[in-house]
């Protein structure tokens, strides 16, 4: 089963992807998480996307859609994947039918997380994560231990160099210009579905799950 998960940047995607992907059994890909992770690591991958993040813009359709394609391809994702942050452009889409279609497969559902703009920048700009485990934080929500310890990995909480304010708004007008056009792309295959993400995790996570099951899903 291959399920995307779509919404604009602090939408919460990243703590939904990881029930998600536990609940359906499948392998939770995450193409801003491969990019940190080379990051950190000075890969070749990792400089190439380097500016792009910093900026807040997209890395090159090209190079993203290798990577997936090879992540794709792997062992733990024959039974599909849970896709996170991809595709984030039409381009991405299109490219993701034909990997897709070269398997025998096709996109199952796409999940709209939607929440309203207002929220978003405060979301992003109070976002605190673990290096490590990638748990969740907010500075003035729900604020990490003061020695920035993750009590679950003991992982160092930090706040990601693209979540402050000056890049947060750059991301989310780039997700207007350029993810945005694939709800109405997805939602022409008749393959969208709407989760409002307002709510507790815990809501949104319920919400996903009635969902899924609607869809068909286990
Ligand atoms: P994320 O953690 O999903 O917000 O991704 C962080 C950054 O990685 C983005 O702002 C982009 O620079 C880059 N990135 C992640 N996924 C993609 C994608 N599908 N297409 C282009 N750039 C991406």
């Amino acid at each position: 089963m291959i399920v995307i998960l779509l919404g604009p940047p602090g939408a919460g995607k990243g703590t939904q992807a990881a029930a998600i992907s536990r609940r359906l059994g499948i392998p939770h890909v995450s193409t801003g998480d491969i990019f940190r992770a080379n990051l950190s690591e000075g890969t070749p991958l990792g400089l190439e996307a380097k500016g792009y993040m910093a900026m807040g813009e997209l890395v090159p359709d090209d190079l993203v859609v290798r990577l997936v394609a090879d992540r794709l391809s792997r062992p733990d994702a024959a039974g599909g994947a849970l896709l996170d942050g991809f595709p984030r452009t039409v381009g991405q889409a299109e490219a993701l039918e034909d990997i897709l279609a070269s398997r025998g497969s096709k996109v199952d559902v796409c999940l709209l997380l939607d929440v309203p703009d207002a929220d978003l920048l405060a979301r992003l700009s109070g976002r605190r994560v673990c290096r490590r485990c990638g748990s969740g934080w907010h500075a003035s929500f729900s604020p990490p231990p003061v020695d920035l310890k993750c009590p679950k990995c003991g992982g160092e909480i930090y706040q990601r160099d693209d979540d402050m304010e000056e890049t947060v708004t750059s991301r989310l007008a780039v997700y207007r210009r350029q993810t945005r056009p694939l709800t109405d792309w997805y939602g022409a295959k008749g393959s969208l579905t709407v989760v409002h993400g307002t709510g507790t995790p815990q809501d949104v996570e319920k919400d996903i799950e009635k969902a899924l099951s609607a869809g068909g899903a286990r």
